[in-house]
């Protein structure tokens, strides 16, 4: 039972309620924007409070400017295909600030024995058009003439899930996996494509098998682009801002009323108390509030819900997360052999390099380094490095120069660099990640007032997040609207 008058237990409408987002990410933020706009809609008095461990929002998005250059620590972008990212930027305000694709750069490449091969559209994940196809150098004769076989091969088991490698190598062939759908996919998640769930990370390609029979029956009537290149379908795919992805964070922060933001405010546990929860910090006083958001990657929420439900927060902790380090590395543009037309490389296990990916980001967006310099962008770790945070920057510095320096014809060092951890930042969704979501949730849902949103659930990218926190929120405020009309019931009988 709350403890505190102003959001005790006998209020009704007028009452103000407190909500607690914890977690300060994009997922936390989008969680307290939505709830503030729909308080101040429907006229319900909220006093929303977002508890964030670090010094400074944002989560793993966070973006930094220094001597001309401008590289971001975590993502560069987000889709547009899936709205809600685009549709908060909008509605913050930021509009005009929204930049996409530089020109032509669209385009991906795959190294393949020390050299970068383009990936052509129309080839993956199932070849769309044998002209592009044919004339591709990434596979041998017969691991293209086994990727045509594809709309032939009966269905799988459409009961159970499997992993995203063994889904690709039964449809398109062991070549079409090691050569293209593996570095894509570790370009993309960082974790290893044998244990990821195809049912996760792949769901249209699934659904294109369940319905029409085979992947490349589904594409060309749907005239979709499948979805397994990062940026292989063009430009006009993602989108970012002209000052970097810290834009949406800075504009979601500043649009909060007052005092909502409250940085370095560790959550240590959550326990029930009365109809609410109280969130014990780590320092100061225990927080009391009418319902929560638990908006962390899944094993921090593991760590403060074991107070609430021993069984949820072992459920939490069973969604492994790899760790990635990005190096942003800038160089003068003449140091740089490569013509660099293409927005990146991804780069298969076979190569043995110590990179997962690297973003052209001066190439791809407009204003990543001054016009005679070039912004290169690292991502380095994953399942395959799994100790990526613990080496120095010199040591990471020194390791993605080296890699990158063959591939693109580099002359000398960097004259600019920036190194970043982002310890257990990525989800691993490993086969039956959606039976263990769907656990997790249906053990929280015992607790009404409490909600789970993040990138441990139901999608890894920026967009997702934003509607794992939207939905939350909606979901938080229905809650809330539907007890302050119930208890306004009960004490209008109680007073007849
Ligand atoms: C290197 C990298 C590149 C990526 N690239 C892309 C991309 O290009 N496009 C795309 O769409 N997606 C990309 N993603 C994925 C996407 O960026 C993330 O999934 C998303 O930003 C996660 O947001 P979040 O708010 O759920 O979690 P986080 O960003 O991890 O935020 C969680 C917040 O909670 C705080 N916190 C943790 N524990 C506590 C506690 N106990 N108490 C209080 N606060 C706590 C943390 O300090 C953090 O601020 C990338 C991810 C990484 C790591």
């Amino acid at each position: 039972m709350s403890h505190n008058p102003a959001f005790g237990t006998g209020g009704g409408m007028n009452k103000t309620h407190r909500i607690v987002v914890i977690g300060a990410g994009i997922t936390g933020l989008s969680a307290a924007c939505r709830l503030t706009g729909l308080g101040a809609e429907r006229g319900l008095p909220l006093d929303v409070t977002v508890l964030e461990g670090r010094e400074r929002a944002g989560g793993v998005i966070s973006t930094r400017q220094s001597g001309g250059f401008l590289a971001e620590e975590g993502p560069d972008s987000f889709l547009k295909s899936k709205p809600e990212a685009l549709s908060l930027s909008i509605k913050a305000g930021l509009e005009p600030d929204i930049i996409g694709i530089s020109g032509e750069s669209g385009r991906v490449f795959i190294v393949r024995n020390g050299a970068m091969i383009p990936l052509p559209d129309g080839i993956f994940p199932a070849p769309t058009s044998m002209a592009a196809l044919f004339n591709s150098q990434l596979l041998s004769m017969r691991g293209k003439l086994r990727m045509t076989l594809e709309p032939f091969l009966p269905r799988g088991d459409s009961r159970g899930d499997e992993s995203a490698a063994s889904f690709i190598r039964r449809r398109f062939g062991r070549e079409a996996y090691e050569r293209i759908g593996e570095p894509l996919l570790t370009g993309i998640y960082a974790g290893d494509p044998e244990t990821l769930s195809v049912r996760a990370a792949l769901p249209a390609l699934v659904k294109m098998e369940e319905e029409y029979g085979s992947v490349a029956r589904g594409m060309r009537r749907n005239g979709a682009a499948g979805g397994g290149s990062k940026d292989g379908g063009g430009g006009g795919r993602f989108a970012t801002f002209g000052r970097g992805m810290g834009t949406l964070i800075n504009a979601l922060a500043s649009g909060l009323p007052g005092n909502s933001l409250r940085l370095k405010s560790r959550v240590k546990r959550i326990e029930p108390a009365g109809r609410g929860f109280r969130i014990h910090l780590n320092g100061g006083n225990p927080l009391e509030c009418d319902a929560v958001i638990v908006a962390l990657p899944a094993p921090q929420a593991s760590l403060i819900t074991g107070g609430i439900d021993l069984g949820l927060s072992e459920s939490l902790s069973r969604i492994k997360y790899v760790s990635t380090a990005v190096i942003n590395l800038g160089y003068g543009r003449s140091a740089v052999t490569h013509t660099l037309t293409g927005s990146g490389f991804v780069v298969p296990s076979s190569e043995h390099l110590p990179v997962l990916a690297c973003t052209f980001s001066s190439v791809k967006f407009a204003g990543r380094s001054p016009d005679d310099a070039v912004l290169l962008r690292v991502i380095s770790g994953g399942a395959q490095n799994p100790d990526i945070c613990s080496e120095d920057d010199g040591q990471l510095i020194k390791l993605a120069h080296g890699a990158l320096s063959p591939i693109l014809g580099i002359k000398s060092e960097p004259v600019y660099s920036l190194v970043s951890r982002n310890p257990e930042s990525m989800p691993h969704y490993a086969v039956g990640h959606g039976a263990l979501v769907a656990r997790i949730m249906e053990t929280a849902s015992a607790y009404p007032g409490l909600r789970l949103a993040g990138n441990a659930y139901g999608g890894v990218g920026v967009p997702d997040c934003v509607r794992s926190g939207e939905e939350a929120a909606e979901d938080i405020f229905s809650y809330i609207a539907r007890r302050g009309t119930r208890d306004e019931g009960n004490k209008s009988r109680r007073r007849a």
